[in-house]
């Protein structure tokens, strides 16, 4: 379906069209070309890590840093529960158990104390958890100090599932270069895509170049196919590389792009009852890649819901907040630590179009609708 509003359009109004031009006239559009290298690097750069490997998924990016952390069979690790399910079913391919945890209510993200609370129920039980996979939603910068204190204690490392971040920013550090991985999707609707794509970096080179190696099936330096190690199809093809590289030089823009919008929902919804945000702490800087607002029904008496469907009536898309995943059917039987907190986030959120194209008036036309409704109902 398309909208005159959506939600997160993309653009390709900068090399996009030039450097695939030139991938295709090498014809060079699959694992080997100048823009992966380029792309690789630059991206290594651009966040501030010593390295990156090109993948064609967010979510073969997370399989592989999980292949590279040794999750295998039997394991447990801990999973954000306020998350797309990409976060978690990785873990799930491996054999291991996700254990849930709920987040907290400033950053929508993991919740520090329920986290040591899970770490330590999970050690009592006779298992120490082997990994720890936190989200930084919508953009918004996870609790990471916090985060990497009680990690540190247990000595279990910490993936971050910065899918949604590129370009996030927390107490000076680019999300996904804190932990010990992370990793990027340029999906799609993501704050650059490439079609399809994704990336995993990490300061620890030989983590990179094991990625690379098992990203393009385990391949030995041969003259002939040689294989020690089960490998895996998960490299970004050139094609994907060259438009990711043009995407990339303009990620700066789209950031303050984003943070603008933003700003001016909240500008635009001030005052207005039971209408909240999520909340940027000190130190952390959002790349805010969708605008989300909560809507509290006791207040204004207005559900998401309702404004969901006038929103869809109106040519505006919106769309609800993550559906937890220890409420999803298929993660029913897993163990889940922390109270309502995701729930009632996914029961009372919605997200606002938040494309780079959207303009003063069009973020105006958007409230109108809300203050439409609350004038329906508040009088
Ligand atoms: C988009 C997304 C992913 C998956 O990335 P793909 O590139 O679609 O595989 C993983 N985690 C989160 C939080 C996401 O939003």
């Amino acid at each position: 379906m398309s909208f005159k509003y959506p939600l997160s359009f993309p653009v390709f109004e900068g090399n996009e069209k030039k450097y695939s031009n030139k991938a295709i006239e090498a014809g060079h559009l699959a694992t080997y070309g100048e823009f992966i290298p380029k792309f690789e690097r630059k991206l290594a750069r651009e966040m501030h890590s010593h390295q990156a490997v090109a993948l064609n998924s967010g979510t073969s990016a997370l399989h592989l840093a999980m292949v590279l952390l040794g999750i295998g069979p039997g394991d447990e690790v801990i999973c954000q529960s306020f998350t797309f399910c990409a976060s978690a079913n990785p873990i799930v391919y491996l054999g291991a158990k996700p254990i849930f945890v709920d987040s907290e209510k400033d950053t929508w993200n993991m919740c520090p104390e329920l986290l040591e609370d899970a770490i330590l129920s999970r050690i009592d039980q006779g298992k120490k958890p082997k990994a720890i996979v936190t989200v930084h939603l919508f953009g918004m910068p996870a609790k990471m100090n916090e985060i990497l204190e009680i990690a540190g204690k247990y000595q279990i490392p910490v993936l971050e599932d910065a899918a949604e971040a590129v370009g996030s920013k927390y107490f000076g550090k680019f999300c996904g270069a804190i932990g010990k991985m992370g990793v990027y999707s340029f999906n799609g609707n993501k704050i650059i895509t490439t079609g399809g794509g994704g990336a995993l970096i990490s300061d620890d080179v030989y983590l990179i170049e094991k990625a690379k190696y098992l990203s393009t099936q385990a391949r030995e330096d041969l003259p002939y196919y040689h294989h020690l190690e089960i490998g895996f199809n998960y490299k970004m093809n050139n094609l994907a590389a060259a438009i990711g590289l043009a995407q990339l030089e303009q990620l700066n823009a789209w950031v303050k792009k984003r943070r603008l919008i933003n700003q001016r929902y909240r500008e635009l919804l001030d005052g207005f009852p039971g209408i909240t945000f999520q909340e940027e702490p000190e130190g952390s800087y959002s790349n805010y890649w969708l605008s989300t607002i909560l809507i509290d029904p006791d207040t204004n008496g207005i559900s998401n819901d309702k404004l969901r469907v006038i929103f869809l009536k109106n040519d505006i898309e919106t769309r609800f907040l993550w559906k937890p995943l220890h409420l999803q059917p298929v993660f029913k039987d897993m163990p889940y630590y922390g109270g309502n907190v995701s729930e009632c986030l996914f029961k009372n959120g919605l997200c606002l179009p938040s494309s780079v194209t959207l303009t003063l008036d069009d973020q105006k036309l958007v409230v109108s609708h809300i203050e439409k409704e609350l004038i329906k109902t508040l009088g």
